[in-house]
């Protein structure tokens, strides 16, 4: 009867360790829908946006070419709405405000199509009148609403989620707690009954002892077991939280040495970019080199775990080969791994060797261990990527307008905050547009237009500093804000940019382009005003007076 109780306890501990791990990637999945919701709904504004500001700049100058941004941001807007409804298809709540939003856009857009229709039949005193009436200012008013309510409805349905998932998480390990209790009481009922059995005789006395010694061992190892699952609940639950990699490693610093029950070791992660595994921190005394090559280590090649061989050789990892040059001591090498994905390695080496069964065991807690840690650091390293993602143009790798538009206003805040306090040096704004591009597109091709953009892009972000934000305005428009500087030296960094952008040597696949330049208009604060809105504006004038001078040149707002 002991026995099927205990071996029901058992497997109940060993589905709850499977469910809650499941319960991890659920909520892996669950971040990355809501991120993906929560981009296309902001991609929509930006493109209403960028549809409005293409509008205003044909309105304004009747130019053509003011037109294509326009109609690009149309039709991305139809794209991050098939996203955003396929994304939401199943969630009821949302699919009413989705309807809202649709008659919304319908309405801003009718009224964008006919102000320029307006404008091309040559009606331009009419499409004027249009837009002073203001109804463009209401009807843009309409749809950041209805964004904002699906944005609202989303974060309450996330959090929820989460909280749900947490709860969940919280309840699995008390429950495997609670079930490795039993485990642990059962055995101690066997431990007793033994005990009793053995005043029935020496010859049963011997096979007794034997029993106890191995039930002891038992007991031993499911209370190593009970603490580690205990530990590992935590550490999951705080990783779960992280913020960011860094957050992450302290963590792991903390408990991954007791967890691997090894006396030394080095975690190593990997850094995809450079196909490379770059050490994050070591325990113990002993040393371990900076960085590898997931090709130095047998682990990494094999994709599962290895043990060093006692002697030095080729079947032992390259990696370890400086540092421990001739004997190999039980040092073990373990792919950290989630979805499939090398995430990194950990070497483990134990001071003493101890007996096989004690190995078994050890090993298997291991496995488990690494396993969920996997699975953890995959869910933050997702999460890092989509950030990342949802700031940053994917042409230029510079911050992309939204962020633009978010960061420039804080910016500004805190620089009039500043300035109140007394002894600030001021803000620069510079609007940065390049000379003649679409000669580029026209002579070379579209392969050869981007080519400089990312070459620009790559000047700019070499002349920012690191609380400079540089950005892509739009087409090949660029803007960077440079906070606590003065006007003086902000018109000498204007002038570099300009200088070394002209330096620029273009070769795309083997023929010679030409030079590149660009125009800048600059405005400052407090000078040109104490808004996004009027610095911009002003440097933008600023700019349209450097392209009429003859371009390649910063002119400094009025
Ligand atoms: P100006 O000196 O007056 O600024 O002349 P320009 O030719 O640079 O100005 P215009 O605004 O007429 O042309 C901008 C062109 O940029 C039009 C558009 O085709 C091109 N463009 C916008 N975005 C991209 C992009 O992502 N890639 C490429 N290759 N071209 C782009
Ligand atoms: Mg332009
Ligand atoms: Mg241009």
């Amino acid at each position: 009867m002991v026995w099927v109780l205990l071996t029901a306890a058992i497997l109940a501990t060993a589905v709850l360790s499977q469910r809650s791990m499941s319960r991890l990637t659920d909520s892996r999945e669950a971040v990355a829908h809501s991120l993906l919701v929560d981009r296309s709904l902001r991609d929509m504004m930006s493109q209403m946006l960028d549809a409005e500001t293409g509008q205003r700049g044909f309105l304004l100058t009747g130019r053509a070419p003011y037109l294509q941004p326009y109609y690009t941001a149309l039709t991305q807007m139809r794209q991050s709405r098939a996203a955003l409804g396929s994304a939401l298809s199943q969630d009821s709540a949302a699919l009413g405000l989705l309807d809202v939003l649709d008659k919304a856009i319908a309405t801003k857009l009718r009224d964008l199509d006919h102000t320029v229709s307006l404008k091309s039949e040559g009606r331009s005193d009419e499409a004027v009148e249009l837009i002073l009436a203001d109804t463009g200012n209401q009807t843009m008013i309409a749809v950041r609403e209805a964004l904002h309510a699906l944005e609202a409805e989303q974060v309450h349905r996330k959090n929820k989620q989460q909280a749900d998932d947490e709860r969940e998480i919280r309840n699995n390990y008390l429950i495997l707690g609670v079930s490795i209790l039993i485990n642990l009481l059962l055995l101690v009922g066997l431990v007793q009954r033994f005990r009793n059995a053995t005043t029935q005789g020496d010859a049963a006395q011997q096979v007794m002892d034997e029993r106890n010694v191995e039930l002891s061992r038992l007991l031993a190892a499911a209370a190593a077991r009970n603490e580690q699952v205990q530990l590992l609940s935590e550490l999951s639950r705080f990783l779960q939280s992280c913020v960011g990699m860094d957050e992450a490693v302290g963590l792991l610093k903390q408990h991954l040495p007791s967890l691997m029950s090894a006396a030394n070791g080095a975690l190593y992660l990997m850094v995809v970019e450079q196909n490379q595994l770059r050490r994050a921190f070591i325990w113990g005394g002993k040393s371990y080199v900076e960085i590898f090559e997931p090709g130095d280590c047998w682990a990494a090649r094999l994709g599962q775990a290895f043990r060093q061989p006692f002697q030095t050789g080729s079947a032992s990892c390259a990696h370890l080969q400086s540092e421990h040059p001739s004997e190999h001591d039980n040092i073990h090498c373990l792919p950290l791994r989630a979805h499939g994905e090398l995430l990194g390695m950990l070497v483990l080496e134990a001071e003493v060797a101890s007996d096989q069964g004690d190995n078994l065991e050890i090993e298997g807690s291991r496995r488990f261990a690494l396993e969920q840690v996997g699975l953890s650091i995959g869910n933050l390293k997702l999460r890092e990527s989509l950030r990342q993602a949802s700031m940053r143009d994917a042409l230029t790798g510079l911050y992309n307008r939204r962020f633009f538009d978010e960061s420039s206003q804080r910016e500004v805040m805190r620089a009039v905050r500043e300035q109140a306090k007394g002894d600030y040096a001021g803000l620069a704004m510079m609007m940065i547009d390049i000379d003649h591009f679409k000669l580029f597109n026209d002579q070379h091709g579209h392969e050869v237009g981007d080519q400089v953009l990312r070459e620009v892009a790559l000047v700019l972000q070499g002349q920012t500093r690191g609380s400079d934000v540089a950005a892509r305005y739009g087409g090949e428009e660029f803007t960077i804000v440079l906070a606590d500087i003065t006007a003086a030296l902000a018109l000498e960094r204007a002038q570099q940019v300009c200088q070394e952008v002209e330096k620029l040597v273009l070769h795309p696949s083997g023929k010679d382009v030409g030079t590149v330049t660009v125009s800048i208009g600059l405005s400052h604060f407090p000078a040109h005003g104490s808004t996004v809105e009027t610095l911009l504006s002003a440097a933008d004038k600023a700019l349209y007076e450097a392209k009429n001078a003859g371009r390649n040149r910063v002119v400094v707002a009025a």
